[in-house]
């Protein structure tokens, strides 16, 4: 079999955002060779070195130069992963293309299933994984109440337990490339631009090395930014708070008449007139820190920055970063 030169489209390609997991790689290639070669005609392996600290592109130069199909981008320094995927899917050119973890926690097999059901018609193959307990119960839970929360604040609908590990159709990869912002909450952008999906279940594997990169500050700004980015509920609901608090102020007014009126005049109401002012002020606080966090979003969308800087690409063309700065 003749090894897919780099100017060739595969008919598969594989997109591994990696940070820091030299010790996985060595583990995932063989087992991503072994799964795709029976399966497809050919594939090409994108690894998104993610600004790593570690041996991680050694290991992927190492990697490259023993077979040409695994290739790689490697970002300037660390952007996270969800930019690690969007560059990864910008320089992949298969046909389709599967997104995996490099900690060998989505079972590469899978893809096997994935393809069947790809060249069935479906173009959003997504992973669903059935059990969390590789995660600690603070985290399940907290995912748990995102997930309900997101789902309450309406507008997109995400399946349950879908992740990043799913098939995307060339049609899916151009769609998600059109999508430049910055801020980007991927499992909302996959279920946004629809096409045809079916989800698989799958048993999440146990991290092979390492530990997970995600601290709870850092999922605490990825679900924020999944909110905000997904919804503006957070911003309209201060209408009906201030109607609702103008309501009873206008009630508490007439109360306040009428006890003059009956009563005369009576000792002023120290409590009524601290508890009013704290808790307005606690309101238009809030509601300032809301506005503030969409007027963040918005400055740093207008900047119009790219989405991550290349730092050096290994058995990949520049040619193939074919759809940055759509419409330009
Ligand atoms: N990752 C990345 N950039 C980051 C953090 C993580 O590319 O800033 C990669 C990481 O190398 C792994 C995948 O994203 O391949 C999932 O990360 P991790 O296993 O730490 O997340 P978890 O499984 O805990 O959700
Ligand atoms: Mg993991």
């Amino acid at each position: 079999m003749s090894m897919a030169s780099s100017a060739e489209r595969p008919e598969l390609s594989i997109v591994v955002p990696v940070f820091n997991e030299a010790e996985n790689l060595p583990l995932l290639a063989p087992r991503l060779i072994a799964t795709l070669e029976p399966i497809v005609a050919s594939f090409e392996v994108v690894f998104v070195d993610d600004g790593s600290a570690d041996a991680t592109l050694e290991t992927i130069r190492a990697l490259n130069a023993a077979d040409p199909r695994l290739r790689a981008v490697a970002l300037s320094r660390n952007f996270g992963k969800e930019i690690a995927i969007a560059a990864g899917l910008e320089h992949c050119r298969g046909q389709a293309a599967v997104i995996i973890d490099a900690d060998l926690q989505h079972p590469p097999e899978m893809i096997a299933r994935f393809v069947e059901l790809w060249r069935q018609g479906y173009e959003n193959v997504y992973g669903q994984r059935i059990d969390r307990s590789g995660d600690s119960a603070l985290r399940r839970a907290l995912t748990q109440r995102f997930y309900k929360l997101f789902e309450s604040f309406g507008e997109t609908h995400l399946p349950e337990g879908a992740g990043d590990f799913r098939l995307l159709d060339r049609k899916a990869i151009d769609a998600l490339a059109t999508m430049q912002e910055r801020a980007r909450f991927s499992k909302g952008l996959y279920a946004w631009i629809g096409f045809k999906s079916i989800g698989v279940p799958f048993d999440v594997a146990e991290r092979a090395h390492g530990q997970s990169k995600f601290s709870y500050r850092k999922l605490t700004r990825f679900a924020l930014d999944g909110l905000t980015s997904f919804s503006s509920l957070p911003l309209q609901v201060w209408t009906y708070v201030g109607f609702a608090i103008s309501a009873l102020a206008v009630l508490a007014a007439l109360y306040f008449l009428l006890e003059y009126i009956i009563k005369g005049a009576t000792t002023p109401g120290f409590a009524t007139l601290i508890i009013s002012v704290m808790m307005l002020s606690g309101v238009q606080l809030l509601s300032l820190g809301v506005l503030g966090s969409y007027i963040g979003r918005i400055f740093s969308e207008v900047k119009r920055r790219p989405l991550y800087v290349v730092g050096e690409r290994i058995g990949l063309d520049a040619s193939v970063e074919r759809r940055r700065a759509p419409g330009a």
